[in-house]
């Protein structure tokens, strides 16, 4: 997930400062091994990227543990916002939406509501790579973040500052012939945002619902970290199993987005190690055995029980 850009603007930039004490010109970091800033270089500058509990991870279905949890509960996600705003930040698409009323999620695994902050993508090199979790070492062609901060914390900014601070949700694509009708504003905006740090009003914008699978009850959760710098170990994540087609033309116009040092061409973090963590695969049919429900809260504490502190940068 990228925090580079949100609603709060440049306020993100602000925040890092403060966390690390300064921003050298070579922290704007990257994707490729061979740069300065590359991924293996991520933890000289922000520690947490060499923390324990880190994302993106490798999902084996063989060793999550199945578990049935209330339903998520979605609000707004209907709602056609006033203005919806496309933006190239230099490492992702990303798209931040006047909304008349509140985006909420709440239920599943969650303790308490999450209010939506942006969504943004990551893809590869080609349809083969792209998704920054993978299931069963297997990549998708694209994955879609959509960032929710603790409604109680009131900003991204502030829940920062609390391991239980934001909640992604993420959802994979897979490459088909088709076009898909939903992503063809965006991928059709693509052009005017090549430019790193360019921004466009889409004409007609769309509803979150439309991004999210059919099946919203069948999904992946486990406790990890922002996958871009400063990388902070504060997001539960749920992915949700059923991928969504886009047309190979749909994909490729995202590799034509540019950074700072010529085409963004992939933006997905390595993988991380799971260390001790525990995912949890939630199918709604599910009934456990011992016929008694923990909330996921409580299991997803459980797998991350030797935390012992938030580590400050
Ligand atoms: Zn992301």
């Amino acid at each position: 997930m990228d925090l580079k850009d949100r609603k709060t603007g440049g306020l993100s930039t602000i925040l890092i400062v403060f966390l690390i004490g300064y921003v050298a010109s070579d922290a704007d970091f990257g994707y490729d091994s061979g740069e300065q800033m590359g991924p293996e270089h991520w933890a000289e500058h922000y520690q947490a990227c060499a923390g324990k509990y880190q994302s993106p991870i490798d999902i084996d279905e063989m060793w999550v543990k199945r578990t049935s949890l209330p339903p998520l509960e979605f609000e707004g996600f209907y709602d056609l916002p006033m203005q919806t705003k496309i933006t190239n930040n230099g490492h992702t698409v990303l798209l931040e939406l006047n909304q008349t009323q509140e985006v909420v999620v709440k239920g599943g695994p969650l303790n308490g509501s999450y209010t939506f902050a942006q969504l943004h993508f990551h893809w590869g090199q080609n349809d083969s790579v792209g998704s920054e979790d993978k299931i069963n070492s297997h990549s998708y062609s694209m994955e879609l973040h959509m960032v929710f901060y603790k409604t109680e914390y009131e900003s991204v900014k502030h829940a920062m500052d609390y391991r239980d601070g934001l909640l992604v949700l993420a959802i994979f694509y897979e490459a088909g012939d088709l076009d898909n009708d939903v992503y063809a504003e965006i991928t059709d905006s693509l052009p005017k945002i090549e430019t790193p740090n360019t921004s466009y009003n889409l004409r007609k914008g769309f509803t979150l619902r439309n991004f999210l699978p059919h099946n919203v009850q069948r999904y992946f959760t486990y406790y990890g970290s922002l996958t871009t710098p400063p990388c902070l170990e504060i997001v539960t994540w749920i992915d949700f199993k059923h991928p969504t087609r886009l047309s190979h033309r749909q994909l490729s116009a995202f590799r034509k987005i540019r950074t700072k040092g010529g085409l963004l061409t992939h933006n997905y973090r390595p993988l991380q190690p799971l260390s001790d963590r525990v995912v949890y695969y939630n199918a709604e049919d599910y009934i456990p055995k011992s016929g008694t429900l923990r909330t996921a809260a409580s299991l997803l504490l459980m797998s991350t029980a030797t935390i012992t502190a938030f580590v400050m940068l």
